[in-house]
């Protein structure tokens, strides 16, 4: 019998024995390598038409259109929408801006943003909701994981690893990204405290974060850690990189009051005791503030536009319930629809969940963890019975919660 001619790829002719792996297709073969380089080649058309694309990617409206967007998503905070919605414009503008003009001299800075505001208020909503507009990547960070490069925790740079991941992998994507670091006053640095005689953790933070928030090329391991040092590195331009820090900075209040009492009282006092309102500070924040906090002065530089969210009373987190596009309401209406459930909920029962969420002091987030309880086992017993309506009364959700673990907060606290 004669010797069956051995298979070869069609693409290099090489022969299947010197091939890993050999496909057969219609009319031919392909092997391995030839696979590989033909996926490289597919790769770099494909960042090259994303990189002239970028630009009609972006999708960028007017500050007016922004906060309209923003809208629907957030509600109140007006101050802080529209500063944000100033600032996102103007960082875009700037990278649209053509090549070509960028000689005139003039170079619009980095708009960074500073977002001070009590937990829960929407800070990072407002950083994501704007991502979601932009359609750009949007990463979230914790600032109280990251550490100076040597101690144990996160190196700064372990922030654009969750951008690069967050854009596919792809860089130029990653480059017009949007990150969002949250829990910046936790890196205040702490030497009023005198407990404290070296602050690794704060000041230094601080330093390192100081390029990637101006703009500058940064070695990132794109899987992140800095345990594998033959993992190759990916070089990330923070230059397009728009940082919006959010922090509680709680204590600040003190600071402005007492600012704001020095200039009660100084020559030239611009504003009198009773036009303070006392139960908002934040609006009367100014950077000295921070700085008197303890961020450095270099860092408050870097994120020039500094605006504040306001406490969130009973009508808006009423509001938050059933408002925004996709409130908390509506999607359990949609989590019951699916199963064919006609979902409603007495007004009462809303305005008990947003009283107990006060009480708990819970805010925002806690409206959330409260309707899990009121509906929890609804959603274990509906599904897959004849009963295709509920209705939740206050009845029902003060019985539900009683029974819950969320009932016993005010015992703890
Ligand atoms: P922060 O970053 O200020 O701690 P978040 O943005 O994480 O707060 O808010 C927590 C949750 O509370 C959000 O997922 C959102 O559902 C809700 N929330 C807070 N503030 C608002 C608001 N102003 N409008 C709509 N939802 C809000």
């Amino acid at each position: 019998m004669a010797k069956k001619e051995e298979l070869e790829c069609s693409f290099c002719g090489r022969k299947k024995s010197d091939t890993n792996l050999l496909i057969a297709g219609l009319d031919g073969h392909i092997c391995d390598r030839c696979i590989e380089q033909a996926h490289g080649l597919v790769l770099d058309e494909v960042t090259e038409a994303d990189n002239t694309g970028l630009s009609a990617e972006l999708v960028l409206k007017k500050p007016v259109e922004i906060k309209a967007f923003l809208d629907e998503y957030i509600i109140g905070q007006d101050q802080a929408k529209k500063v944000m919605s100033v600032a996102v414009y103007n960082h875009y503008k700037r990278l649209l801006q053509p090549v070509s003009k960028k000689d005139d001299d003039i170079e619009i800075e980095k708009s960074n943003i500073l977002m001070v505001g009590e937990t829960g208020t929407g800070k990072t909503l407002m950083a994501r909701t704007i991502a979601k507009m932009l359609n750009v990547p949007f990463a979230i960070v914790d600032a109280t994981v990251l550490t100076e490069a040597g101690y144990v925790g996160e190196d700064v740079e372990t922030i654009l690893t969750r951008l690069l991941q967050a854009a596919d992998y792809n860089v130029q994507k990653a480059e017009r990204g949007i990150v969002f670091i949250d829990e910046i006053d936790k890196i205040a640095r702490k030497s009023d405290n005198p407990s404290i005689t070296r602050d690794v953790s704060g000041e230094g933070v601080q330093q390192a974060l100081l390029k990637l928030l101006e703009g500058t090329v940064v070695n990132v391991p794109p899987k992140g850690g800095r345990k594998h040092p033959d993992q190759k590195f990916v070089e990330v331009n923070t230059r397009n990189i728009l940082f919006v820090a959010g922090g509680a900075f709680d204590g600040v209040n003190r600071i402005i009051s007492k600012r704001l009492n020095m200039q009660a009282v100084g020559y030239g006092a611009s504003k009198n005791e009773e036009n303070v309102d006392q139960t908002n500070l934040l609006q009367y924040i100014v950077p000295k503030d921070l700085k008197d906090f303890g961020l450095i002065p270099e860092i408050i530089g870097r994120l020039p536009v500094l605006t504040y969210m306001n406490p969130l009373d009973e009508g808006t987190l009423r509001a938050i319930l059933t408002e925004p596009r996709n409130a908390i309401i509506k999607q359990y209406q949609k989590l019951f629809e699916m199963d064919d459930i006609d979902f409603s909920i007495d007004e009462k029962a809303l305005d008990y969940i947003v009283s107990k969420a006060v009480e708990y002091k819970l805010g925002a987030r806690g409206l959330r963890s409260l309707c899990e309880a009121i509906l929890t086992d609804a959603m274990f017993e509906l599904p897959g019975t004849d009963e295709k309506k509920l209705r939740i009364t206050k009845k029902y959700a003060e019985s539900k919660l009683v029974k819950s673990t969320l009932s016993r907060l005010k015992a703890v606290s």
